[in-house]
């Protein structure tokens, strides 16, 4: 998966937020660039501004084109039942940001190959524009970019179907895998481990190209080649993490009993009281009847100037209840994952019917993950 903190949100289609990852900007000037290149040789005789506007032109049909491909799998997504929060726009086309799993090989099989089959429908028409459009003579340089728009869509369509994930292909590949020995996260690792090989592949042609003289050919391959070796790799790691964390639910990560500050109390005398003498950084706020009211991290403290420490209520500075992310004891521990990256300093607190039982913060979960693959390695020294 591609870590969504790298993209920028560009706004909504169909009801669906848009982003777009930094390589999408890369691709498509990459493109625009050599389009305007080459089209002085394809259809030659034109003014050179001109090239640079139809090397513009293709380049945001190409982003369309990208788009209508990831919408293609959010369409099928959406459709067997899987919650979609967004699509992203990357190098290879996109993401659909998908808050669920398909349930069987075939949902899977359909979501991946629908984004590939769209690319080649898209190919086909841009194709049967551009043979019209030579057939009337009207444009050469029309017909050019009509014509690298049918070529590059085809290209993206095969490209995303090589066998390695996080490739379309590699999710075709792993459907067949799942379909074929009926385990989903064992076909899952196969197939980001397809991923790296597929990578390792166009490293080694890229540098070949390169040495043999195309230097941009064989960069931009080799590029291609990385971008999918660091991709598939986190695809592993987030696979193997959610496979070593399975079964687990919040209740048995959080710690408890719960270290409560009560709200009246200055700041000055929580960072003395509680920072200073207790090993916790984040404390839940407590009001005048016990009950929780708030979240008070290092962060918040931090946040109110030395001078007004003594005056302050600690209440004043905790995040108030109703925003702190909050998971439901049985919730399994890797879906509240997702939740302690971003809000109150990375805690969540865990509720069982309604009350605060406990708290969970990145660490804990770290320490989690590195017991249990300790655990699943054995002891080397026993026999
Ligand atoms: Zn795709």
């Amino acid at each position: 998966m591609i870590r969504v903190n790298d993209s920028v949100a560009v706004g909504k289609l169909m009801g669906l937020p848009v982003r777009i990852h930094w390589s999408v900007v890369v691709i498509v000037w990459l493109f625009a660039w050599s389009l305007a290149g080459t089209l002085p040789v394809t259809a030659p005789g034109y003014p050179r501004w001109l090239y640079w506007v139809a090397g513009g032109c293709g380049a945001a049909c190409l982003a369309g084109a990208l788009l209508a491909h990831e919408l293609a799998h959010a369409v099928v997504a959406r459709r067997a039942g899987i919650p979609v929060s967004g699509v992203t726009l990357w190098l290879f086309g996109g993401v659909a940001r998908l808050a669920g799993e398909a349930r069987t090989p075939g949902v899977e099989f359909r979501m991946a190959a629908a984004g590939p089959a769209l690319s080649l429908s898209l190919a086909a028409v841009f194709g049967a524009v551009a043979a019209a459009l030579d057939a009337s003579g009207w444009s050469p340089l029309a017909t050019a970019v009509v014509t690298w728009l049918a070529v590059v869509n085809a290209i993206l369509a095969v490209f995303n179907l090589l066998p390695g994930a996080p490739l379309d292909g590699g999710r075709i590949l792993r459907a067949y895998l799942w379909h074929r020995h009926g385990d989903p996260v064992r076909a899952a690792i196969s197939a980001a481990r397809a991923g790296s090989v597929v990578a390792y592949v166009l490293i080694a042609w890229g540098l070949f190209e390169l040495f043999a003289g195309s230097v941009i050919g064989g960069a931009w391959m080799a590029f291609i080649g990385w971008f999918l070796l660091t991709a598939a790799h986190a695809e592993r790691v987030a696979i193997e993490t959610r496979e070593t964390l399975g079964g687990i639910s919040a209740a048995d990560v959080m710690t408890r009993p719960l270290h409560t500050a009560p709200g009246f109390i200055s700041v000055e005398r929580f960072i003395h009281d509680y920072l200073l003498a207790d090993r916790h950084s984040a404390y839940p706020v407590t009001g005048d009847d016990g009950s929780i009211t708030g979240l008070v991290t290092l962060a918040h403290v931090r946040a109110v100037p030395a001078g007004q420490r003594a005056t302050t209520p600690l209440s004043q500075a905790a995040t108030p209840l109703d925003r702190v992310p909050k998971a439901d004891a049985a919730e399994p521990i890797t879906t509240v994952m997702e939740r302690l990256d971003r809000h109150t300093g990375g805690r969540v607190l865990v509720t069982d019917a309604g009350r605060v039982v406990g708290i969970i913060t990145p660490s804990d979960v770290a320490r989690l993950i590195d017991v249990r693959r300790l655990a699943a390695t054995g002891d080397p020294h026993r026999p």
